[in-house]
């Protein structure tokens, strides 16, 4: 990969932000004659080397083998490979659970031990860019943003805030869920500020935790604790933006105070192992995932409620959907910007993330609306999901990829 400042201004393929998405879609082209460019507007230290953010990514089995055929798993270390076997989910109180197992009949056919596994986001966005780094087709640009994007029949044009003017046969915003470039291409979204916002930290505690994620909805706050080793948990908070201050001004030790009061003690005290992060909660779906020479991928085409941990999952399979379109058409010499190639990909990907966004905001609702009525009925919803085999199924599916 050459990271410059001076490049040519013509290339295949544009790729706006160089995220954990923009970069896993870059790493595609491996090989490939085609020449990328990729523009971000951070420096490149924070690429080369991305600090710890709190954000613990559970990914598929699906997402494994994705990276896996990317040469990008092979890059985790193994003690940072953290395994996720059950997953447990409670309602108001912590005396009845739904409780998700890799079904059956995927144990035996996919010999699968679990539903997935939990990778801390900077290691993902570490192990990414080492491989894109190794790519001689790749040109990164950084500390740079992209402040304007036209495209008409027979290019793309990227204009950077510096002043430089690039072109390619395609751009492809990775530029985060509120993507300017989406915004930029005529793309409207369905955007849902849910008025609450993630605290995200990591415990130690003395008793096991059995690689077993446990989500608790309980009434006003969202407690849910990801395996990480067997005596360290990540925690996550999720609580109305008016109650967030309160609790993100208490002392680290004191938050996991407070985490531990709201699970109980079944894993021993809590202690704070590292920093504590928060991020605002909003869910956003583009109506379309493509426009003229362009496409939108990764949050930039759906940034999902993290509760079902589906955001980064389909951010590479949005990657590994479009990816092999284009290279299909490169080879057989057909245009990789076409309108029939872009739909394609629109296509097949908003069946697979219309259902999971709409699913996961109406389940979202359901568990945080402490209304009596509405606490009977996810209750009974809990039940029934527990004793109802196709719905158990089809939920743990989801989970496992
Ligand atoms: C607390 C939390 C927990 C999560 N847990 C999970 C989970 O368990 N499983 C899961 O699958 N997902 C999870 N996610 C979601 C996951 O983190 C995101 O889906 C993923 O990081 C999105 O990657 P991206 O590359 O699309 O976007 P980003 O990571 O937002 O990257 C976008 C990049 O574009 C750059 N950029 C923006 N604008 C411009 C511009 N104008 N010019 C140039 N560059 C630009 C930015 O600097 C950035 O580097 C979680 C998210 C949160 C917040």
């Amino acid at each position: 990969m050459s990271i410059s400042t001076k490049h040519s201004t013509h290339s295949d393929i544009i790729i706006v932000g160089a995220g954990p998405a923009g970069l896993a879609f870059a790493r595609f082209f491996k090989g490939s004659e085609l020449k990328i460019t990729i523009i971000e507007k951070a420096p490149l230290t924070a690429i080369e080397n991305p600090a710890y953010d709190g954000r613990e990514i559970a990914l598929t089995n699906t997402s494994k083998e994705i990276l896996q055929n990317l040469g990008v798993w092979q890059r985790f270390a193994t003690d940072e490979i953290y395994p996720l076997v059950d997953a447990k989910v409670y309602s108001g109180k912590l005396d009845y659970a739904l409780h998700f197992q890799v079904p059956s009949l995927m144990k035996s056919m996919r010999s699968l031990d679990r539903l997935g596994n939990l990778i801390s986001n900077h290691n993902i966005r570490k192990a990414v860019y080492d491989e894109v780094a190794a790519m001689d087709n790749v040109t990164l640009i950084t500390d740079v943003g992209v402040t304007d994007v036209k495209t008409d029949d027979n290019s793309a044009t990227v204009s950077l805030a510096d002043g430089q003017v690039l072109t390619a046969s395609l751009v492809i915003a990775a530029d985060s869920r509120l993507s300017n470039v989406r915004r930029m291409l005529g793309i409207g979204a369905d955007m849902h500020d849910f008025g609450r916002t993630v605290i995200v930290f990591r415990v130690t505690h003395p008793l096991s935790n059995s690689a077993t994620a446990q989500e608790c909805f309980l009434y006003g706050r969202t407690l849910a604790l990801l395996p990480l080793n067997d005596t360290m948990t990540n925690c996550v908070i999720t609580l109305d933006n008016t109650q967030a201050d309160e609790l993100l001004s208490l002392s680290p030790q004191a938050l996991a105070h407070e985490a531990q009061r709201m699970f109980g003690d079944q894993f021993g005290a809590f202690t704070i192992a590292g920093s504590v992060h928060h991020y605002p909660l909003m869910g956003v779906h583009a109506h379309r995932f493509y426009a003229k020479r362009a496409a939108l991928i990764g949050d930039a085409a759906v940034g999902m409620h993290p509760v079902t941990a589906h955001g980064y999952n389909l951010g590479l399979l949005s990657a590994n959907t479009l990816a092999p379109l284009i290279i299909d058409a490169h080879r057989t010499g057909r245009d990789i910007g076409s309108e029939r190639l872009l739909s394609t990909y629109n296509r097949r990907h908003q069946a697979h993330t219309r259902p999971l966004y709409h699913g996961t905001n109406a389940m979202v609702s359901l568990f945080t609306n402490d209304r009596k009525p509405v606490r009977i009925l996810r209750d009974a919803a809990l039940r029934l999901s527990n004793n109802l085999p196709p719905v158990k199924h089809w939920i743990a599916k989801q989970l496992v990829g």
